[in-house]
């Protein structure tokens, strides 16, 4: 099963996506958790990303359809996946199902995490991150210990594009290239709108009731 949460930066993806491919045992694929680890690796790709992400722009198209498609042909990825952070563009979103088509696979699933905007500043101003990509909040999802991962206890860091003036590009560019997705996938019947202002569990729980929805 292939699932797309869509949303704004900040709505919630990243936090769902590590809760329901450990509940589900699907892979989770971040198109930004793998430029920040190329960009970690100071690979060629990594370097390419780098100024698109610090100004809270879009990397290229032609860049992250590759990066993503790469990902999706591994062998985890093969019985399904949940993308979080991509598509982004109508042509990333057509990019997919063209790929999925080739796999004899299709999209089944996008749930829309909607979250007002001033709240968008608040979570990500608020927003502790782990190497492998968890993410915490000073108070609403604060660690056990603090400034530590809960799973292997290493340092947390806030990331440089958490800086208001970036999150504020980054809202702009969201909805200036990312909110015609919404429209994209309702015509496709795809498109279920969770509610993102409830707690972290709440939306779990809703996300994963339009899952199982799909999944009978
Ligand atoms: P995204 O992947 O959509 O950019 P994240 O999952 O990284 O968003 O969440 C952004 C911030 O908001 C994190 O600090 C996270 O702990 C917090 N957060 C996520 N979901 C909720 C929620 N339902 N209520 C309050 N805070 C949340
Ligand atoms: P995220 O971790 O999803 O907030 O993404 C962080 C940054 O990585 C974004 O601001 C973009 O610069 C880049 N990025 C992540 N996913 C994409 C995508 N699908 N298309 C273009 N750029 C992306």
């Amino acid at each position: 099963m292939y699932i797309v949460l869509l949303g704004p930066p900040g709505a919630g993806k990243g936090t769902q996506a590590s809760l329901i491919s450990e509940e589900m045992g699907l892979s989770h694929i971040s198109s930004g958790d793998i430029f920040r680890e190329n960009l970690k690796n100071e690979t060629p790709l990594g370097l390419e990303a780098k100024g698109y992400m610090d100004r809270g722009e879009l990397v290229p198209d032609d860049l992250t359809i590759a990066m993503v498609k790469d990902r999706l042909s591994k062998p985890d990825c093969q019985k399904g996946a949940l993308l979080d952070g991509f598509p982004r563009t109508p042509a990333q979103a057509a990019a997919l199902s063209a790929t999925l088509e080739e796999m004899g696979k299709s999209v089944a699933l996008v749930p829309y995490i909607s979250v007002p905007e001033q709240e968008l500043i608040e979570r990500l101003s608020g927003r502790w991150t782990s190497q492998t990509g968890r993410v915490y909040h000073v108070k609403y999802n604060p660690p056990k210990v603090a400034g530590r991962c809960d799973v292997d206890g290493s340092p947390l860091y806030q990331r440089e594009d958490d800086k208001p003036e970036t999150v504020k590009n980054r809202i702009k560019v969201y909805l200036q290239q990312t909110t015609p997705l919404i429209d994209y996938y309702k015509e496709q019947g795809l498109l279920v709108e969770i509610d993102g202002t409830k707690s972290i569990e709440e939306v779990g729980k809703d996300l994963l009731a339009v899952i199982e929805k799909v999944q009978q």
